[in-house]
């Protein structure tokens, strides 16, 4: 695996990568760095996890350093670079990564998603910013709104490609490349290279290199995998006990439905227990401080639907528990990719009840693992000595002694500010799993996502390739 200092990197950036805590590339990093410095176009596949983000913001900084000035004039900070994501929470963590690697520069960088007051992010970007990150639908308000000019854009990244085009943003992001000047560096990265994602590739990019550090379907090696059988009135005292005897101090918390989610984590916190919910009925504000406040480690159990928590850079959660077994096999990969990341151990704890064979059986296709299911043998049912402790619900071991414990080597610490582990070279990073190519819209996205979904576990597939122009 080679290191940092082999990329001859602005002294600038490559302090920012040391600061870090960056020792070594990972593989889609020593692939596309190269390639993107050399000034080709890419289409990669790679997730979330792999180090995707400085594999392209590396390159195209040190390629904008040339323009780098520490002038006050906005003129001399146009935008130079674009970065468009589908869900605000990612392009909020790509431009956090970004302002990181930037920061002993003169370049600089802002991000704009909707939900939020146009207002700051317009004074943002009227004073200048040389790299722009977005989602579409809030970036078209702007480029509306004569908040921001395109014509000396010289990059563009469609990171999540596949995720926007299942959330529909097709239209928008042909809107979008229609301002930018033709002669530009295009990168794509997409979790899988489904038809629709080569068609934009062919649209949109310019005789690209292909990269694909992926093999589809993996589960990390460092994740130990456990499935329980529990009816859904013993889930929560099931929780409680895994809590406990797996000495767990974070964990996510994954439920199928926005409204089991909350109830889950009003009962959970009415059990003593310190939690909080993220799902796509929160305020973007409530979503924001709740991640903070898990990062920060203020909250200790995450109860989180699927969309809410997809691509989230929370990374070392000691556990990750499957409260419901997702309906997507996929997404069980997604969901347990939150533990045992870059090297560190992980438990990955789920529980099956009644009707979930069906979906046991397609996570046991995709991971191609045989699942034993395991059962629970609760303490309060064993003969006990004493009967009163004095101490609700769950007895003398209180799981929330637990989850209070103090953390020396906490994965919370994660926030961008602070230097994040460096990466062992982690089968994790070569074998990312494929994202559903029918995944949900995310919730929060109500004025920019197509309607016409049916319910929640109905998700009909988007004809995209009906809006491109067909070209033979
Ligand atoms: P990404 O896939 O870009 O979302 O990155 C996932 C996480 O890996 C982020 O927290 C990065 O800070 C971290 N990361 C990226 N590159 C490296 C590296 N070479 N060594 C260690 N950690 C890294």
């Amino acid at each position: 695996m080679s290191s940092f200092s082999n990329l001859q990197l602005a002294p600038e950036l490559a302090r920012a990568v040391a600061e870090m805590g960056y020792e070594s590339m990972t593989p889609i990093q020593e692939q596309a760095i190269p390639v993107v410095l050399s000034g080709r176009d890419v289409m990669g596949a790679a997730q979330t996890g792999t180090g995707k983000t400085a594999a392209f913001s590396l390159p195209l900084l040190q390629r904008m350093m040339k323009h780098e000035n520490a002038s006050t004039s906005p003129a001399r900070h146009p935008v130079r670079a674009l970065v468009l994501l589908p869900t605000r929470e990612l392009a909020d963590q790509v431009a956090q990564q970004v302002a990181a690697y930037a920061k002993f520069t003169d370049l600089r960088s802002t991000v704009v998603f909707g939900g939020m007051d146009m207002k700051p992010q317009t004074l943002e970007l009227k004073k200048g910013v040389e790299v722009l990150v977005a989602t579409p639908g809030r970036l078209l308000d702007h480029i509306e709104a004569k908040n921001v000019v395109l014509n000396q854009v010289e990059y563009v990244v469609l990171d999540e490609a596949d995720r926007m085009l299942d959330i529909g943003f097709l239209p928008d992001l042909q809107r979008i490349l229609s301002y930018l000047p033709k002669q530009r560096i295009t990168l794509l990265f997409s979790a899988t290279f489904s038809p629709e994602i080569k068609r934009l590739a062919s649209s949109y990019l310019q005789n690209p290199i292909t990269i694909e550090v992926a093999r589809p379907n993996e589960t990390a090696s460092t994740v130990s995998q456990h499935f329980y059988s529990v009816s859904d009135d013993d889930k929560r005292r099931a929780l409680r006990q895994l809590i406990k005897q797996h000495a767990i101090t974070q964990a996510f918390v994954f439920v199928n439905s926005k409204l089991g989610c909350a109830r889950l984590a009003r009962t959970l916190e009415r059990d003593g227990l310190n939690t909080t919910a993220l799902h796509g009925d929160k305020s973007q504000d409530e979503r924001l401080k709740a991640l903070d406040a898990f990062k920060r480690g203020d909250v200790d159990l995450l109860i989180c639907t699927d969309v809410a928590a997809r691509g989230l850079d929370i990374k070392d959660v000691p556990a990750v528990f499957n409260f419901d077994i997702p309906y997507n096999a996929e997404d069980y990969v997604h969901r347990i990719g939150r533990t045992g990341r870059a090297g560190a151990s992980g438990l990955a704890l789920s529980f099956v009840s009644g009707n979930d064979n069906r979906l046991v059986v397609d996570i046991e296709k995709l991971i191609k693992k045989k699942i034993e299911l395991e059962a629970i043998e609760f303490e309060e049912d064993r003969p006990r000595e004493r009967i009163n402790t004095g101490r609700r619900a769950w007895g003398e071991d209180d799981p929330r002694d637990v989850l209070d414990a103090p953390r020396a080597s906490s994965p919370r610490a994660a926030t961008p500010a602070r230097a994040p582990r460096s990466a062992p070279r982690d089968p994790f990073f070569d074998q990312p799993y494929e994202a559903p190519t029918e995944a949900p819209p995310p919730a929060w996205e109500p004025g920019e996502r197509p309607s016409g979904r049916i319910s929640a576990n109905i998700k009909p597939k988007r004809k995209v390739a009906a809006l491109f122009k067909t070209e033979s």
